[in-house]
């Protein structure tokens, strides 16, 4: 396969780079086969941010700058880097498969006539890397390959998944800043009103404590807290609890939740429903905690512990304290 010139789409969250944008360098490196690797960050006012980039590994950063991109939308975001593109004709477009990235690849794909190879969680070789994507909610995985040599690639990685790149401070260089014309925009965001959750980000978190109807009421969740607490860990749920108001459908994993992939998952006072499993079987390693020794969930843990959740967590938040 000959050298390809590709860009990674940086995402930026709460002003700060997203992890999966480092992981999408990693990609870039197998993808473009020692062709030049350009970062790109868009964004209001994003130049000193996307300088980062540098200690992951890519050859030139470019910092798009525009008011109208302080907060995503498709269209000013697709103008954008469609302009990018124009100037900088990549053969390979690498991003992450966030919300973002799975409302704009399509669309970039669609502009550039080029194949989309979406959800990709490893790649396989060096020359022409192979992609796997799971597929059936994470029963089977696919192995994919652009079908020509030529004509452009686009391909979005699910966090979490492949390792980024040793990070090099000592690695610098000067950011070009793009400006971009962006106009007739259909829709512009006024204002993010955030919940004032805090704490740790479920989609990128490394450890997560998830409940599900078992800890049955919102105060139920109390325990959780403060074994995720201990643990920096995000809090999760399955739609179960969230159909029963414990908690915010924010926290919902599955199916029709979020897709993550944690090194450390505890499923507490969860069955394991297979709606619930497509959103967290990939985790690296999975801990049960459930009263009924037959909750298919045990089937794919880990580590599994029979018993009341009530009981367990408070005891395994103390023991972890006095670590
Ligand atoms: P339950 O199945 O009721 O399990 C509760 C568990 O808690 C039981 O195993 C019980 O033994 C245990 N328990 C009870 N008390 C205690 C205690 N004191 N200590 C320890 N253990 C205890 N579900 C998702 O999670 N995510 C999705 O994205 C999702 N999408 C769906 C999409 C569709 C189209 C459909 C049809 C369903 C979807 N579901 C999803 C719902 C899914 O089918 C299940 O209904 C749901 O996951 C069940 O939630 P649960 O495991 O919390 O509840």
């Amino acid at each position: 396969m000959s050298a390809k010139k590709t860009i990674v789409l940086a995402e930026v969250k709460n002003g700060e780079l997203r992890n999966v944008s480092f992981e999408a360098i990693a990609a870039a490196k197998q993808l473009s086969n020692g062709g030049e690797l350009v970062g790109v960050v868009a964004g209001e006012s994003v130049q000193s941010l996307a300088g980062e980039l540098f200690a992951y590994g890519v050859d030139r950063v470019i910092a798009v700058e525009d008011a109208q991109l302080k907060h995503y939308t498709t269209d000013a975001y697709k103008q954008a880097y469609l302009q990018v593109f124009d100037k900088e004709k990549p053969e390979v477009v690498v991003l992450g498969h966030t919300s973002i990235g799975k409302d704009v690849s399509p669309r970039l794909a669609v502009k550039l006539d080029a194949a989309l190879i979406s959800d990709v969680i490893a790649l396989e070789g060096d020359e022409a890397p192979i992609m796997i994507r799971p597929i059936y909610s994470g029963k089977a995985f696919e192995k994919k390959q652009p079908a020509a040599e030529d004509g452009a690639l686009i391909v979005t990685i699910r966090p979490n998944n492949i390792v980024a790149g040793e990070k090099d401070e000592s690695a610098t260089g000067e950011v070009e800043v793009m400006s971009v014309d962006i106009t007739d925009l259909r829709a512009v965001v006024k204002e993010v009103v955030q919940k004032a959750t805090g704490g740790v980000d479920l989609s990128e978190a490394n450890v997560i404590v998830a409940g599900g109807r078992g800890v049955k009421s919102a105060d139920g969740f109390k325990p959780l807290q403060e074994l995720a607490d201990v643990l920096g860990a995000a809090v999760g749920a399955s739609r179960g609890a969230c159909d029963a108001e414990y908690c915010d459908y924010s926290l919902q994993i599955g199916q029709t939740g979020k897709v993550v992939t944690p090194d450390l998952y505890f499923a507490i006072g969860l069955s394991g429903a297979i709606q619930h499993l497509a959103g967290m079987s990939n985790s690296k390693v999975i801990v049960a905690i459930n009263k009924d020794p037959e909750a298919p969930i045990f089937e794919i843990a880990d580590y599994g512990i029979v018993g009341d959740l009530f009981d367990i967590v408070p005891l395994l938040t103390e023991e972890l304290k006095a670590v």
